[in-house]
Order: C-alpha cells, then structure tokens, then sequence
C-alpha cells in the first residue's frame, strides 16, 4: 500500500495571499517596500503584543528578507563588531549563530537543560562569568532560541541578562505564536527574531521580520536593512548597510497568511495532543512536551526520543551507505558528503526508524545538530552539560504542519509501532 507522502510542515495558503500580491501588482508595488509591507507589519504588531491577562504591549515590528536577516541586524544593533563575542544556545539551526561570524565576531556555545531542550540558564551565566575571567570583557548579546517552538526559560534568562547587563536576541524563528507566562516570544528580549520561511509556522515564501522594542529601534534597524542611506539629494553613506527589506510581494503573501495563523498554530497543538494520545503506552519512544503550565509551545514539529535501548528493525544496517540527499530536501544544493558517518551522529535506532519512515513516505528527521559539534564551529568557546548531545543522539522530528491530518498521525504512529522489535 503507498501512502501520499507527508511532509514535516509544509506551507498552506489561506486563498487571500493572492487578493493582496495582485493589489501590489495593481497599484505597481513590486519592490522592497509599500503597502502590504505596512500592512504585514501592523498584522504583526498586533499579534505579537497579545498578551493574557495583562494589558496589550507596545512593540514594533521590521519585516525583512530572512529570518538570517534578522538575527544579522539585530546583532549589529547591539553593538557586535569584529572581535567581540555573543553567547548563543548551541542546540539550534545554524541561523542563530552563522550571523555573528559575520560580524566578525565570535560564538560562544551554551548547552541545553533537559526539560525545554533550550538554553540552560546556570550555564548561562557560568559562561558569561568565565568569558569576563578569560577576555576582561562581556559578551555583547545573548540569543537563546525556541526550539522546534518549545519556549526557553526566558525569564531566568532575562535575570541574568539584566544582572549584566547584555542585550538580549530571542531567536524565535521556530516560535511564532509560542508564549511563556502568556506573553509571545519575541516580546521579552531588545529584539526578537521571526521567520516565514516556506518551512515555518506562517509563510512569505522566504522572509523574516524582527521585534524591537519601540518605533525608535525598528527605525535603525530600517535604515541598516535599506543600505544606510543618509538623507543627501545623492547616496550618501556613512556606514555600512544591508539589502535585507522584505518585497511588497511577500508581504502579500504573509498578510494573507496572517488571517489563518491562529488556526495553524491550534491545528499544530492537535497534532501534537494525538501523538501525545498514540504514543502513550509506545515503550522506549518519547514525545518532548511542555514541561509545565508556564509553557505554550506551538508545536512547530513534535519531536520524540528514542530509547537506546529500543530495537529498531534494521538497525544493523544504519549508516552503511552514504547519503546523497540531505535532510530538508535540499538535494542539489548541499555538498557531497564525504563519508556514511561522522564523530558525532544519531543513534543506529534513530537513523533506522527515519529510514522506514521515510519508506512508509513520511519525512521525519533528527534533532538539530548542536553547533559545538560542528566541525565549522570547532575552535569556537563552548560551555557543555552534555544534554544537546544527548539529545541529538536520540531526537527525532515528525510531521507537525497543517497539512497532517488525524489518519496521517495514526499512520505515522503505527509505523513507528510496526518498526519497533518487541
Ligand atoms: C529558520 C530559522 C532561522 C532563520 O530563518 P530564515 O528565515 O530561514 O533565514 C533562524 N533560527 C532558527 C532557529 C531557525 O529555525
């Protein structure tokens, strides 16, 4: 029997995108700016200054090309330049931390704690103690992130930030819609970062936007994103700017997106509640959960652990031969890998069920990759507590997006169940 394949969380259309792209061709606004542009960005402001229980907040938002756009300028805007340093979670995408290398500047790696998978508080400021030992200097920005959605701990992250007095970036591109204490992510930090990435919660087909805290700030981060322009009858520039605003077009695209976001985030907690259902009496297979009432993830994908000690069909078989795809389908585009295997890999377990799963026609794949892992970061400094290596060791992610219906969740789970050798 084959079974329609399905996907991690591929994009969904309300139908509105369309009325507001042919707007913009309409009125001729196809560029970097303009009215769904505005529109876009009011949408967001309000979204993301809902808050329960308490009075709305008062933030702004930018839109802009990437959600790496926005990381980018965010960090120009906290001051890092060439030779500093900014603490970042290590369990993440490689979007979080690849920006600072931009600047000039360094990463420096803080591990996970178990019950989020985000960054660790303690360790936190271990780092930020033993970094100012080390340089006679602190890092300039901190950028903890949300994690397939899962909230950080953000405010023991926001006391040790403020007790030092360093900015902080939330990189909430996997936690749009996601809050803690019932306030949005994005909201709490100097800045926060969203993205609408084809693969995201909302999509502009590639986009991304950031929070600031007042219209003061976004306009500083306007002006870097626009090629820092001074106000002379000729291009005059005094600094160095960025290409980064985001087009009319896509702007479209997410003002239409932003009518059915609610739905997409509720349609993503289901999903997850009927893992949660299904997967409850599976022995040796884990569904990663809020791990208290304070938490409100969006469930951007649902990810499970597997048990090493749980027999996979197959698993003998693992990493025999190299792959010559990518995960995220983005075959074409990756280097050729050179070998089966690295110094630092998922499971035989992990890897087995991904490719039975994958057989089945249902895309899953493991956890990030924590970036002190990665051979590109090697030299860079990092505080370990060996959780994200764990994890990563024994994660996976499943199929969370709005197309996964309730007979996709109980196919995926019983193809889990039929690989699992009792
Ligand atoms: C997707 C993502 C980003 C970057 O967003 P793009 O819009 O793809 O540039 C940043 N951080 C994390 C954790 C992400 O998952």
């Amino acid at each position: 029997m084959s079974h329609e394949r399905i996907y991690l969380c591929l994009a969904h259309m309300s139908g509105k995108e369309q009325d507001f792209i042919k707007e913009a061709f309409d009125q001729n606004w196809v560029v970097p700016m303009g009215p769904n542009v505005n529109g876009f960005e009011e949408d967001l402001e309000k979204f993301v200054n809902r808050r329960e229980g308490a009075g709305s907040l008062q933030k702004s938002v930018c839109c802009l090309s990437a959600g790496t756009a926005a990381v980018h300028l965010a960090l120009l805007a906290c001051g890092v330049g060439s030779g500093d340093e900014v603490i970042v979670q290590s369990f993440t995408f490689c979007a979080s931390s690849h920006p600072i290398t931009y600047l000039g500047a360094t990463p420096v790696f803080v591990d996970s704690e178990r019950d989020s998978w985000n960054m660790d508080p303690e360790l936190l400021e271990e780092a930020i103690k033993d970094r100012i030992a080390k340089t006679g200097r602190k890092p300039k920005a901190i950028v903890p992130v949300a994690l397939y959605g899962m909230p950080y701990q953000i405010d023991r992250i926001m006391d040790v930030a403020d007790r030092y007095g360093i900015p902080v970036v939330e990189d909430a591109a996997e936690g749009f819609g996601s809050r803690y204490d019932g306030r949005m992510l994005g909201s709490f930090g100097r800045y926060g970062v969203l993205s609408f990435n084809g693969n995201k919660m909302i999509t502009t087909s590639g986009g991304g936007a950031l929070v600031c805290d007042d219209e003061e700030s976004k306009k500083e981060i306007l002006f870097y994103a626009t090629q820092a322009r001074e106000s002379y009858p000729y291009y005059q520039h005094e600094h160095i700017g960025y290409n980064y605003r985001m087009s009319n077009i896509c702007a479209g695209i997410g003002r239409g997106q932003m009518t059915i976001v609610d739905e997409h985030i509720a349609h993503h907690k289901h999903v997850q509640a009927l893992y949660k259902e299904l997967l409850k009496d599976v022995e040796g297979v884990t569904l990663h959960d809020n791990p208290s009432p304070r938490y409100d993830a969006n469930f951007w994908l649902c990810a499970v652990t597997l048990d090493p000690d749980l027999k996979v069909k197959g698993q003998e078989d693992a990493y025999k031969t190299i792959i010559t795809g990518a995960v995220g389908g983005a075959a074409g585009v990756t280097h050729a890998a050179k070998s089966a295997t690295t110094d630092c890999q998922p499971n035989a377990n992990v890897e087995a069920m991904r490719v039975a799963l994958d057989a089945a026609n249902i895309e899953a794949r493991p956890v990030w990759k924590p970036m002190h892992k990665q051979p590109v970061y090697k030299d860079a400094p990092a505080y370990v507590n060996g959780v994200s290596e764990s994890l990563f060791k024994v994660g996976m992610c499943l199929p969370a997006g709005p197309y996964v219906t309730d007979d996709d969740v109980r196919y995926i789970v019983d193809t889990i169940k039929a690989n699992i050798i009792a």
